[in-house]
């Protein structure tokens, strides 16, 4: 589906650098549109943030600005982030901002003279995009066929109650959804199982996590551990059901062939806690150009990291397309002058919020208003 309206800005991301655009977007009279992947605007901080952080209006040392868009400021007393989230939703009720939540970005096309952001839920025509998609981009399943309805992180434990449950993934992350689905399963007396299923023969939790998890099997949490595992294929059943088959060993014959027992979970059950990787894939997809750092050039990037090329502005170096926040630290190169350098970036809610003030800025210049 082709939405008809086109707008002066489509936003991706509903984090704080995304947020902020929009929020300055409505302020300036300029159209706009949020496209938010999680359930929620700031999904990427609920997902990140250990329950009960606080939350800190942290600026680096040398910046010599406040805050641009105060309304997004972290308190300077830090609350946690729980209640952080729940004064951004009120801003955003507040604002009336437009938001569209559960809509995932996938790319961006040129047409004519403008762009048309294309998404999981039809497309949308911009003049420009801002891309707030923040650092941490979760990996898919590399499975044949499709598995996009695995799901990949807890958002309620007490889905999973009455049902065998596949958690896939080795580390801390996958332990606490594992830990979270236990404890609720043994809260109503379900003895249905969770399947924690790794890769590799080895699961990796810190010292912390793997008290926690013991404690909850020997309160009587049914687990199945599933080491050496590989996710495989996604199908879908006789009866309509996505489902991940998952095989759990397997025995080379030499007449070469192979010999294997598999589990087939229905994907709704699934959590894929596979961790994430930065957005450089998603640059190259969208051909906006990146450079390789090498020895000596970089002072914040190592050798052979790939740096985001913008402009001043930041633009990318796709027409009309622009990247603000997590998305380009811990740093960028900078078109400055004819020449291009280093930029040191903070990951943090201060610098995203600013490059949404510039940003605003310099699209309100090109498009006239
Ligand atoms: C554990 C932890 C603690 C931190 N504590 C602090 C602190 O105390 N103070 C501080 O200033 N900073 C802190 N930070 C850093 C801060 O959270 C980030 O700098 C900030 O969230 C970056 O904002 P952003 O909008 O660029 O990205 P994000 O907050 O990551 O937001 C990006 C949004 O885009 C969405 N998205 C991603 N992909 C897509 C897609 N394909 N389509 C649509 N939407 C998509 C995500 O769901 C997410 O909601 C912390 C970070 C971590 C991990």
């Amino acid at each position: 589906m082709t939405h008809k309206q086109v707008y002066d800005v489509v936003i991706i991301g509903g984090g704080p650098a995304g947020l902020a655009t929009a929020y300055l977007c409505h302020k300036h009279d300029l159209s706009y549109l949020v496209l938010e992947s999680g359930k929620a605007v700031f999904q990427g901080i609920a997902n990140t943030y250990p329950q009960g952080k606080l939350v800190y209006a942290s600026k680096p040392k040398d910046a010599p600005e406040p805050f641009l868009v105060d309304e997004l400021r972290p308190p300077d007393k830090p609350v946690t982030v729980e209640s952080y989230l729940q004064y951004v939703q009120h801003f955003v009720q507040h604002e009336k901002l437009e938001v569209h939540t559960e809509v995932a970005f996938e790319d961006v096309r040129d047409e004519r003279d403008q762009l048309v952001v294309i998404t999981d839920k039809g497309q949308f025509k911009a003049r420009k995009v801002v891309l707030a998609f923040g650092s941490s981009i979760p990996r898919e399943l590399s499975v044949y066929g499709d598995a996009k309805m695995v799901a990949k992180n807890l958002e309620d434990p007490g889905k999973y109650v009455g049902v065998r449950t596949l958690v896939i993934g080795g580390g801390n992350t996958a332990a606490d959804v594992v830990i979270a689905i236990l404890k609720a399963k043994r809260e109503v007396n379900d003895t249905q199982p969770v399947y924690w299923a790794h890769q590799s023969e080895k699961f990796d939790v810190n010292t912390e996590t793997a008290r926690r998890l013991g404690e909850e099997i020997l309160l009587g949490g049914n687990i199945r551990l599933l080491p050496g595992a590989t996710p495989r294929i996604g199908e879908v059943d006789d009866e309509g059901v996505d489902r991940l088959v998952i095989r759990i060993n397997e025995f080379k014959q030499m007449d070469g062939i192979e010999v294997y027992h598999a589990m087939s979970f229905p994907m709704k059950h699934v959590i894929a806690c596979i961790g994430s990787q930065g957005p450089v894939p998603i640059f190259d997809k969208l051909g906006i150009q990146t450079i390789s750092c090498t020895a000596g050039v970089c002072k914040v990037a190592r050798e052979g990291d790939r740096l985001v090329l913008l402009s001043s502005g930041f633009e990318s170096t796709r027409k009309g397309v622009y990247v603000v926040g997590g998305a380009i630290s811990p740093s960028y190169m900078k078109i400055c002058e004819g020449s291009i350098q280093e930029e040191k970036h903070p990951n943090l809610i201060y610098t995203a919020v600013n490059d949404a003030y510039r940003v605003v800025e310099e699209i309100k210049d090109k498009l006239g208003k």
